[in-house]
């Protein structure tokens, strides 16, 4: 391992490599990713973020803004290594699934409801090296999304958005050529692990 935990492997043109590690705030669920998982990072202002953070209920999960900080990734690279029983989900919509720590109330992911797009959304609030993650995928807050939702002006930037959709859709479009539906989230036939707990979205 180098000083800030980076493996660096020799004759990579890459030359490096780096596990995003996830975990709850209690430890309890633990996980990875390793970098070729990792897309991009972007802070989404969209009001299911917000209402999933409020009904979780822990703090520091919204910026100032109602901004959630997230890492875009692929969720055949992650792995749930501890704690998969504390993996519990709710829908607030039909489109996406939100995974959460049931032990503290950690978020975790969200996923589209089936494993055919090769996309997770981890909030930043559940990965413990943010650090490395910052030297991998940039600081918070340069590409934001959904900011017709944000409670005040953000600085950001929407050019910075489009690369992150970019790298994104070549993401999920290799995994569907490749028809990889790899997820720690559903099991080997594409069902859930947990049944989603529908809830509905707060009244404005
Ligand atoms: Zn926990
Ligand atoms: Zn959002």
């Amino acid at each position: 391992m180098g000083a800030h935990g980076w493996t660096v492997r020799s004759g990579s043109t890459k030359g490096k490599w780096m596990t995003v590690r996830i975990q709850c705030r209690c430890g309890t669920v633990q996980g990875e990713i390793d970098d070729r998982g990792a897309y991009a990072r972007v802070t989404c202002y969209c009001r299911y973020c917000q209402a999933f953070a409020q009904w979780l209920g822990t703090p520091g999960l919204l910026d100032a803004q109602g901004g959630t900080d997230i890492l875009a990734a692929k969720p055949s690279r992650m792995r749930i290594t501890q704690g998969k029983d504390q993996v519990a989900c709710i829908s607030l919509s039909k489109r996406v699934v939100r995974w959460y720590a049931s032990c503290c109330r950690t978020p975790l992911a969200s996923t589209a409801p089936t494993p055919d797009l090769q996309y997770v959304g981890i909030p930043m609030a559940c990965i413990a090296n943010g650090a490395d993650v910052q030297k991998l995928v940039g600081p918070e807050g340069r590409a934001v999304a959904n900011t017709e939702s944000a409670h005040g002006p953000v600085r950001g930037s929407h050019i910075a958005l489009t690369g992150v959709l970019l790298k994104v859709g070549i993401g999920v479009l290799g995994g569907r050529l490749r028809k990889d539906r790899g997820s720690p989230f559903f099991d080997e036939n594409g069902k859930p692990i947990r049944e989603p707990e529908r809830i509905p979205m707060p009244e404005h």
